[in-house]
């Protein structure tokens, strides 16, 4: 903008020196000086040397002086530090002009001000003088915004750097108590648990003659051996809620209902004792819907289950009913253990899941909700429970269904039998390696195994292999790698692949150079079945050289 002002002037001043008729110079002057004396820009005009020529009333008024103030003075001498005037020299005459260059000139009361120049050489007509012309615009407010802008950025920066601070140290505060719930109730648990030890030992250590009765000592060491026991166990229950799911760790296909019916019968004693200890009862209802099965730990999800009616049966001192519920919702299978017990408070209920939180006394540990949060969130599922004092829980818990249940009843239509195949199994995992192994052992094949890509392409070199069957994400060289060493050397030879839960969504058409299928983990049996046999049906003849 300032520029195309410069040019409208410096036009202006141009015209003036047209060849013209005197008349029309003169009109041109006064239209020139009109511009120049009304004009809401600083504007100045100076020789080479820096002697003021002219300026106009903004310039002064800008600077303080009146206009012959200025005139009498150089133009170096407004400058803060006049020696940056040759400076400014310098950039002009080098390029002939400058735009938006930053001074900082003195006003006549000695404040500084910081201003941008816009500036270009100029000769005058007939003349061979060369002198300087442009415009000045005071930017000391927008510089001072800037800087304060700056500035408060700045402390914002700092402010919230304190602020994340102070967040850690509340997470660690947080974490610390939490640390001493736990470490309080292991200590509980624990001293419980060293109680009998300590004390049968000693009285045993203290009458030497107790050890002649071999029937006393028996069962001193059996109480001694099972309180040790006892500790074990809380050993490995705090192990199983701060357990993460181990990298390959095989999930199978697990059937919710079964499941349910199971944990009823396994877990009878504990509520037919409960009924011929107070004479109450307490009945089972079962609402089991068509689910498909969840990949899960068997194990594991029988202990939710059973902590579920233990903690239930705990709940209902009195006559009640015990509910188990399955359903889908969406691809989730959903199972409800429904009470009609005591119910929660919204305090116990917000704090059931936590290590060690029980109602219970010395009758609970506080460890059954934990563990079963640590195993459900293991299987990527939720739990919501709902209760209220007097009315009851439910315990909800949401488990993704296996993505691909339509595989198993594909290979039963397809029914392929693949003949028996000396496959070369290729896998870092110990106990992926020995599951898929076991599959392929009592399906007929022989199977040779490899612990990494590289020992796999020795054997694959040293033998002869129907199929190679590895593992994707390994250590050295990873599976698609050696498929791609194997197809150089053995174009035909089918490569199957297996890939960690949901990291294979592409389709078919851009399956990794050298591999023919791939199969993801968890691996269901029939899956793999079909994998043999999709790969042999597709198996291109051999080329004879
Ligand atoms: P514990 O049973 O050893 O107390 P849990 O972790 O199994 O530990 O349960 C924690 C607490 O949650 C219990 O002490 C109890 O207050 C509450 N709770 C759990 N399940 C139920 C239920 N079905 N009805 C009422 N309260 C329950
Ligand atoms: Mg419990």
């Amino acid at each position: 903008m300032l520029s195309s002002f410069l040019t409208k002037l410096f036009l202006v001043g141009a015209a003036s020196h047209g060849d013209l008729s005197e008349e029309s110079r003169q009109a041109d002057k006064i239209r020139y000086r009109t511009f120049f004396e009304e004009s809401s820009e600083a504007i100045f005009m100076i020789t080479r040397e820096g002697k003021i020529i002219d300026v106009n009333p903004v310039m002064s008024d800008l600077f303080g002086y009146t206009r012959e103030e200025m005139i009498m003075s150089g133009f170096q001498s407004i400058y803060a530090r006049p020696e940056d005037y040759h400076k400014f020299q310098r950039e002009i005459e080098q390029n002939g002009e400058i735009k938006d260059y930053e001074v900082t000139f003195r006003k006549k009361d000695g404040t500084e001000m910081v201003c941008l120049v816009t500036s270009r050489v100029h000769q005058r007509h007939g003349e061979d003088t060369l002198e300087y012309q442009g415009i000045i615009r005071n930017v000391t407010g927008q510089k001072q915004t800037e800087e304060e802008l700056r500035r408060s950025r700045s402390q914002l920066l700092q402010t919230l750097a304190e602020l994340k601070k102070a967040q850690n140290q509340v997470i660690q505060q947080e974490r610390l108590s939490a640390l001493g719930t736990m470490a309080s109730g292991i200590a509980h648990d624990f001293n419980n648990a060293l109680s009998p030890i300590l004390s049968f030992s000693e009285v045993m250590m203290r009458y030497p003659e107790i050890l002649d009765d071999k029937e006393k000592v028996a069962r001193f060491i059996k109480m001694i051996n099972t309180a040790a026991k006892d500790a074990t166990s809380i050993v490995s229950r705090l192990r199983e809620f701060y357990r993460q799911r181990e990298a390959g760790e095989i999930f199978f296909p697990v059937d919710l209902n079964q499941l349910v019916e199971e944990i009823i019968s396994l877990t009878q004693p504990k509520w037919e004792t409960q009924q011929l200890a107070n004479g109450i009862t307490i009945n089972i209802e079962t609402d089991l819907g068509r689910i498909p099965a969840i990949a899960g730990n068997e194990a594991e999800l029988r202990e939710v289950l059973t902590n579920l009616v233990f903690n239930a049966v705990e709940a209902m001192p009195e006559n009640g009913t015990l509910t188990f519920r399955t359903r889908t919702d969406g691809n989730q299978a959903v199972l409800e253990v429904c009470d009609t017990g005591v119910g929660m408070t919204e305090e116990v209920r917000e704090r059931c899941l936590e290590p060690f939180f029980s109602t219970k006394g010395r009758y609970g540990t506080g460890l059954g909700l934990a563990v079963l949060f640590g195993i459900i969130q293991r299987h990527d599922g939720t739990v919501d429970i709902e209760s209220k004092p007097g009315q009851g829980t439910t315990f909800s818990i949401h488990l993704p269904t296996m993505v691909d249940m339509s595989t198993e009843s594909r290979i039963q239509e397809s029914g392929t039998p693949v003949q028996p195949l000396r496959v070369l199994l290729v896998d870092d995992e110990p106990l992926v390696r020995q599951a898929v192994a076991e599959y392929l052992i009592i399906d007929g094949h022989t199977v040779e195994t490899a612990t990494n890509g590289r020992e796999g392409l020795e054997k694959f070199h040293a033998g002869w292999f129907d199929i190679v069957v590895s593992d994707w994400a390994m250590p050295e060289m990873t599976g698609d790698q050696l498929a791609a060493a194997i197809k150089q050397v053995a174009p035909n030879k089918p490569v199957i692949l297996i890939t960690g839960f949901g990291d294979w969504t592409h389709t078919d058409e851009e399956l990794p150079e050298g591999v023919d299928c791939i199969v993801t983990k968890p691996i269901i049996w029939s899956a793999l079945q079909e994998a043999l046999a999709s790969v042999k049906r597709c198996e291109r003849p051999q080329k004879v050289e």
